[in-house]
């Protein structure tokens, strides 16, 4: 029998529970992740004791009743955290996210059977062995997402299992079960019920996997009705050639996102994007990265240094690669010409070039001094010393700067 090493803690509180009379396992993720030997990054277990009983068992590992309604307490044994379940059946949703009732049950099979998906529908304990009721171990041999029990029926019971079977689908490298993929296509309608919130934190985790591309080709309708402002206006061709760019560009988030509001006719984009960061509420950062990103998609290409200068000051090291990406990404730029772009940028970066105004050698009071103007025309010749230094008619020293100061002030005041 195949035996997992179990972290510390979870050991410690199998341990507990069956020496007080109580069957207990790990199960879900953990043990999934075990098999497939990859390092589990939570450990959670499910039991015969109530609620209360855990509670009672454990008052030395802060019990917190995370999710009691669920009959879920958290227990923190020398620092680790372990979600401790009691067994459980499900009742049916009216809402097709949430089940209207749950109701303890008596076997860990019975609990198994209400888990998404086959692979995360196994339970270990040392003594007991490995509880498979469903066949999970085959489908991680044959790489396999597949619901437990009737897909139609489990997807119709709560719709977020759609995003999490490409989600795990994705992050496992694994095919979706033809029977389970079909039941997905019929039942994709029912993603708009699903919360943006939700619809957000499962793309996070599945758009930067390696394989999101095939995915995002094979279910786009799924991906639609979860966010109905990227059904392409252009039809399949440019949601195809969409997912192809996601998959030759680099697993970045906000880059990703915007390559999807990018399929379809370019003038729609930015309609797209605005419209799904409604729909999904990412953080301010990541909307304004993505917003700038689709803004920027058919923005002249940044060629000579001043202009290269300018790209870098405005968007910053991060933003100005992340566009570069885009930019091969739909083919706007060869491997090779986005390569050289990428590396004359960080070459202008570490040679120090002078991106901000207060970089400069000479500052606000020394112009007052050279004749300048208090008031605006302060922050012109700010600028305009920039662009100097950019194009090359001054370099960043202060003798460099006066004298092209002196200049711009015989000039007249210079242009905005
Ligand atoms: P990971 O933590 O890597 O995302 P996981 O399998 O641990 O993977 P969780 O979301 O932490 O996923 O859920 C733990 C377990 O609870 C799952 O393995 C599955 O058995 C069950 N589960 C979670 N969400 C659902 C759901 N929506 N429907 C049915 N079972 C679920
Ligand atoms: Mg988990």
């Amino acid at each position: 029998m195949e035996k997992i090493a179990l972290s510390p803690a979870a050991a410690a509180i199998l341990w507990r529970l069956e020496a007080a009379g109580f069957p207990a396992y790990v199960v879900g993720g953990c043990v999934r992740d075990s098999l497939l030997r990859r390092p589990p990054h939570d450990w959670d277990v499910t039991t015969a004791a109530r609620p209360e009983q855990v509670i009672a068992l454990f008052g030395d590992c802060h019990p917190v009743p995370t999710g009691i309604a669920h009959g879920t307490i958290t227990l923190f044994w020398e620092g680790e955290a372990v979600e401790v379940t009691t067994f459980r059946v499900d009742g049916p949703s009216l809402d097709h996210r949430h089940p209207d009732a749950v109701a303890f049950a008596g076997s860990v099979e019975e609990d198994l059977a209400r888990r998404d998906f086959t692979v995360n529908a196994l339970a270990y304990s040392p003594q007991r062995g490995l509880c498979d009721p469903f066949g999970g171990q085959v489908d991680l041999q044959n790489r396999l997402i597949r619901c437990v029990g009737d897909p139609a029926r489990r997807f119709a019971e709560d719709a977020l299992r759609l995003l999490r079977a490409v989600r795990f689908a994705a992050q496992l490298g694994f095919a979706v079960h033809p029977a389970t993929a079909a039941a997905m296509d019929a039942a994709a309608g029912l993603l708009s019920g699903v919360s943006g919130e939700r619809v957000l934190a499962e793309w996070r985790r599945f758009l930067p996997c390696p394989g999101a591309g095939g995915l995002l080709a094979r279910f786009g309708p799924l991906f639609w009705a979860a966010v109905p402002a990227l059904c392409p206006a252009g039809g399949k061709g440019a949601w195809l050639a969409a997912a192809e760019a996601v998959e030759g560009a680099p697993a970045d988030f906000p880059l990703r996102l915007a390559l999807l509001c990018l399929a379809g006719p370019a003038e729609g984009a930015a309609g797209r994007a605005e419209a799904m960061v409604a729909r999904l509420r990412p953080d301010r950062r990541t909307a304004g990265e993505v917003m700038a990103l689709v803004a920027a998609a058919h923005a002249p290409i940044p060629r000579e240094r001043p202009a290269l200068c300018r790209f870098l000051a405005s968007r910053g090291r991060e933003g100005a690669l992340r566009l570069v990406a885009l930019w091969q990404a739909i083919g706007r730029l060869s491997d090779g010409a986005a390569e050289r772009l990428a590396d004359g940028l960080l070459s202008l970066l570490e040679q120090g070039v002078c991106l901000t105004v207060r970089e400069l050698a000479l500052s606000g009071g020394d112009l007052l001094a050279l004749g300048a103007a208090p008031g605006p025309q302060i922050g012109r010749l700010q600028r305009a010393l920039l662009e100097g230094v950019w194009s090359g008619r001054a370099v960043n020293t202060r003798a460099s700067l006066e004298s092209l100061a002196r200049a711009l002030l015989g000039e007249g005041a210079p242009a905005p």
